[in-house]
């Protein structure tokens, strides 16, 4: 039972995303923000949104949104993106699988 209490009238108070990379499929996630002092330290709190439904990771990192942010804006050469190809067609939502 997860009780999510979002209050009327207050701006920005739903729970906030971080866009996340996945490491196989390269396609972009979106994890809910873990608030401090949660158990765990890590996305697997709950063990299910760790991870993409390729199977793969998902990394929240920095470099790993700079790269979602350079596939987004159409980079597809893997030098630049730092990820292994060849990158042939992306999408945000199944990444490079086809
Ligand atoms: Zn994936
Ligand atoms: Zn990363």
């Amino acid at each position: 039972m997860i009780d999510i209490a979002i209050p009327l009238g207050s701006d920005m108070s739903a729970p906030t995303f971080m866009k996340c990379l996945c490491q196989d499929c390269l396609s972009i996630r979106w994890l809910p923000e873990l608030m401090p002092g949660m158990e765990g330290g890590g996305l697997n709190g709950d063990g299910s949104e760790c991870a993409c439904d390729c199977g793969g990771e998902v990394c929240p990192c920095g470099s790993c949104v700079a790269t979602a942010q350079m596939l987004e804006s159409g980079v597809r050469d893997p030098d630049s993106l730092g990820v292994r190809g060849p990158i042939n067609q992306w999408n945000p939502v199944t990444g490079i699988r086809v």
